[in-house]
């Protein structure tokens, strides 16, 4: 729908001989998905939503040629309050600080141009020319950047560690396989602006000392990967990656590898055990990634977001970077919001924001007058948030003292129709399907628990059901191989903490 709508704006605009002063520019995400097709007229970002063929024409017409912003289609709250004039002004945006999705929505992610005209590979340009891998490696760890997939190592300590460890060959890989059901943060990312990642590696490779970088890219991401492929090329063709990069003796390429849709792949040794050639199952460990990686040798390995914040730590320094969020965790973290809420969409909050801020101001609260209930972060991997925290400030160890984590970045709403149980199960029946199989805790353990929940949850529920489901959890945490068996039992031990009532009602009065 929003290519014909771009088609027809391009014909209306030539068809009033405005094409010399309007250009019409195909953007990623605008993060508001709830309001789409979306359409800013910049300068003054007039935010137009649910704009269909039809309405292009009126647009043309009334807005471009006769300066009359058309007033029905304006975002709903520009309609009711008629002092916001543009789309940052609109409470979606006005609490959100853009860093890693700092240019989606506003270039053309098929066109280096455009990257480059918004400082882009300035970073990697002083680096090389500039600066020693060492001072690099400083930069990265003053700023406090913290891994973004979820278990927000240092990033800066990673690169240092596969700097230090001597080896002919090093590799950079960038984690793009992005499962987590209702997470789509990597995507918007790479659908719209593919060249920060590319920079970020490259920055990486000069970094460590390493000339081959491959991006991990999920096969059913087809937008995502094209225009990654267009950027590699591009980014070639300008000389930023390939040889001799702006005339150096650095050189760095990047590949693309395409996962088949295995969740686990996105552990980053069953990752690297898929791009060598083989089935993806997690290694065991030590060695750790950065000193035994891909084909044994060390290896940076980042997940998108994480790559899309480094270019920019470089362009406005490390402490601009830490004067954004928290003291233990710097910087923004991007949210999913999903289910029960009203603005459904991709959000990039500071990280301190509080829960209630982003599901209530940012996310627009719940639908149809329903109460809100929980939170669940942090995919197959997190726990449920009741509402007693809604006042907790969104950061790594406040989370994860609620027994969830901040995990991708996956935030689904729950409201008081839902059941807590249902919402457990519907995890794990996740992680079940998702199992490699190597190991038994996980193999078999995670299918007991289910068989445990499908039982509780059609009525058939017994006493002692719960102590199981406890005991399981503890054993399974506790022996499984790689983290996605480790944190399976999250979303039961979550909501048998905070919710056991509705266990209980399902096994004792049969609800
Ligand atoms: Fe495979 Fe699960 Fe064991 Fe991980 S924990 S290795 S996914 S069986």
């Amino acid at each position: 729908n929003s290519d014909k709508i771009i088609e027809r704006m391009e014909e209306k605009i030539k068809e009033k001989e405005l094409d010399k002063e309007i250009k019409v520019i195909k953007t990623g995400c605008f993060g508001l998905c709830e309001s789409g097709p979306n359409m800013v007229v910049y300068p003054e970002g007039i935010f137009y939503n649910h704009v269909k063929v039809s309405d292009v024409d009126e647009i043309v017409e009334e807005h471009f040629f006769k300066g009359r912003p058309v007033k029905r289609l304006l975002y709903k709250e520009v309609q009711e309050e008629n002092n916001i004039k543009s789309v940052n002004d609109v409470n979606f945006y006005k609490k959100q600080t853009r860093v890693a999705l700092r240019n989606c929505g506003v270039i053309d992610p098929e066109n280096i141009e455009e990257y480059i005209a918004y400082n882009g590979y300035q970073a990697l340009a002083k680096a090389v020319t500039e600066m020693t891998p060492l001072e690099v490696i400083q930069v990265v760890k003053d700023s406090g950047l913290r891994g973004r997939g979820g278990a927000g190592f240092p990033t800066g300590r990673k690169w240092e560690e596969a700097y230090k460890y001597k080896s002919d060959k090093k590799y950079i890989v960038c984690n793009a396989d992005e499962g987590d059901p209702g997470a789509f943060m990597d995507r918007s990312i790479l659908e719209g602006d593919p060249h920060s990642v590319l920079e970020a590696m490259a920055l990486a490779g000069y970094a460590v000392g390493s000339d081959q970088g491959f991006i991990y890219v999920r096969a059913e991401y087809p937008i995502a990967v094209q225009r990654l492929q267009t950027a590699i090329d591009q980014a070639k063709e300008y000389g930023v990656l390939g040889k001799n990069i702006f005339g150096t003796d650095f050189s760095f390429d990047i590949e693309l590898r395409l996962g088949a849709g295995a969740f686990v792949c996105g552990e980053a040794s069953a990752l690297m055990e898929s791009i060598e050639g083989r089935r993806g199952m997690p290694r065991n460990k030590p060695p750790r990634t950065a000193h035994k990686g891909l084909w044994q040798q060390p290896t940076v390995l980042n997940n998108v977001e994480t790559f899309a914040n480094i270019p920019i730590i470089f362009q406005k320094g490390p402490e601009w970077f830490r004067s954004i969020g928290t003291e233990k965790s710097p910087g923004t973290k991007v949210f999913a919001l999903g289910g029960k809420i009203v603005n459904t969409g991709l959000v990039e909050i500071p990280m301190g924001t509080t829960l209630r801020e982003i599901i209530f101001d940012i996310g627009g609260g719940i639908p149809n007058g329903k109460e809100f209930k929980a939170v669940q972060t942090g995919g197959p991997s997190g726990g449920c948030i009741p509402k007693e925290y809604l006042d907790t400030p969104v950061d790594f160890e406040s989370l994860s003292r609620l027994g969830s984590i901040m995990g991708s970045g996956g935030m689904i709403v729950m409201d008081e129709d839902n059941c807590m149980v249902d919402i457990a199960k519907f995890f794990l029946d996740f992680t079940v399907e998702e199992s490699c199989g190597k190991c038994t805790p996980c193999r078999i353990g995670t299918k007991r628990m289910s068989e445990i929940l499908d039982r509780i949850t059609s009525g058939k529920g017994e006493s002692g059901d719960i102590e199981k489901l406890e005991e399981l959890s503890t054993v399974i945490t506790d022996s499984a191989l790689c983290g996605l068996g480790q944190t399976a039992s999250n979303p039961i031990i979550s909501t048998l903490k905070y919710f056991r009532n509705e266990y209980e009602s399902h096994i004792f009065e049969k609800t």
